[in-house]
């Protein structure tokens, strides 16, 4: 493999304890181009239609494409995928962050999780080499504690985790995948089918080069984009994701209390201009991203709200937000975190809330229910 990719894709099965590695030709790359190319070629190739996705027999396939962990803006990617135990068909996830890099960096293009554990562990990938290890003591932690036990475990305060929390543990239907501590692949409840398989955590540590064809020219262009950002990507470095808010309420785009309604005259008040005036506190970013469009917030009354757990994306805004009548800044950041905490996707909890509130309205559910 000349460059792109790094050549290997590395396959784990917990139930047989066997670790293996796929080298498949560059016509394969080019023909799938990685990432979510990958996990539907391995999906519709490898699974029976009648897999169970909380089953041992469901794969679930983390995977880069091309860029991820090249020095560009927006490389910083990797996606997240198998049968969804939500809407059983093809499910697949994507986060930014730094951990899509890292696997590149310890030589895999892509894992691909197979069977199912007997007990909980976590995968320890480094520098080509695979170990299976024990996450008993991992088990029911949230994101925070479990990454901080993790890198104490390794005595690395540097190596990357993509893991679940206990709503993975315990298989909601919408948990999500979270690596770093705010970087989530959401949709589809990945993060149930990787507590299915009782593993906690992927753990990747790597220092090879991610090689490109033409390095000077990707130099240029990254730093184009540094001189230019403000310019190509004013929203998003300025106030990340929901900078559009009012323009979407205007127009009847905006989700209003489960998209019964189509004003929601409290918009300003959980945009992300108001994100930024009244409960941000810093910019985050992926690899190598000159956008940083990664809200941090920070509320210390009426709750405490982490800071390391990001801010709220448009998605989380509207979804806890607009979408359940709230228009409580802190009251929305605070479920963001709740949600980070226990790895659960923002926009399928804030539409699982809204239609029980809109069932709770209609008498479908009563106050024996609640
Ligand atoms: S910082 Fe924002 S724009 Fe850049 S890769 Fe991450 S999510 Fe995408």
């Amino acid at each position: 493999m000349k460059h792109g990719f790094m050549g290997k894709i590395l396959r784990v099965d917990l139930s047989k304890d066997r670790i293996s590695f796929d080298e498949p030709e560059e016509s394969f790359y080019r023909r799938y181009f990685g990432g979510r190319g990958l996990i539907a070629y391995f999906l519709l190739k490898e699974l029976e239609p009648w897999v169970d996705p909380l089953s041992s027999s469901n794969k679930l396939i983390f995977a880069c494409g091309p860029l991820t962990g090249a020095p560009i803006s927006g490389s910083g990617r990797n996606s997240v995928g198998a049968k969804s135990p939500l809407t059983g068909a093809y499910g697949e996830a994507e986060a930014g962050g730094f951990w899509g890099t890292e696997l590149k960096r310890a030589g895999f293009d892509a894992i691909i999780v197979e069977g199912k554990a007997s007990s909980p562990v976590y995968l320890w990938v480094r520098d080509g080499n695979v170990e299976v290890k024990d996450a008993s003591h991992l088990w029911g932690l949230e994101i925070k504690k479990s990454r901080e036990t993790l890198r104490k475990d390794l005595e690395d305060s540097s190596v990357k985790v993509a893991q679940i929390g206990p709503g993975g543990e315990k298989m909601v239907r919408y948990a999500s995948v979270i690596n770093g501590m705010s970087h989530v692949a959401g949709r589809c409840g990945m993060g149930a089918v990787m507590g299915s398989k009782n593993l906690k955590a992927i753990v990747v540590s790597g220092s090879r080069d991610v090689s490109v064809s033409d390095p000077e020219g990707l130099r240029q262009l990254a730093q184009w984009m540094v001189r230019n950002v403000k310019d190509v990507a004013y929203n998003f470095h300025n106030y990340g994701t929901g900078a559009s808010m009012d323009a979407f309420e205007e127009t009847g785009n905006l989700p209003v209390r489960n998209f019964r309604d189509g004003e929601f005259p409290g918009v300003d008040l959980i945009s992300a201009q108001a994100v930024k005036e009244s409960v941000r506190v810093g910019m985050g970013t992926c690899f190598a991203c000159a956008v940083a469009c990664k809200k941090e917030v920070k509320v210390e009354e009426p709750w405490n709200v982490d800071p390391v757990y990001g801010g709220p994306e448009y998605e989380t805004l509207a979804a806890l937000g607009s979408n359940c009548g709230v228009d409580d800044l802190k009251a929305i950041c605070k479920a963001n975190e709740l949600c980070q905490r226990y790895s659960l996707d923002t926009i399928s909890t804030g539409a699982t809330i809204s239609f029980a509130m809109e069932c709770f309205e209609s008498g479908l559910l009563g106050e024996e229910d609640t």
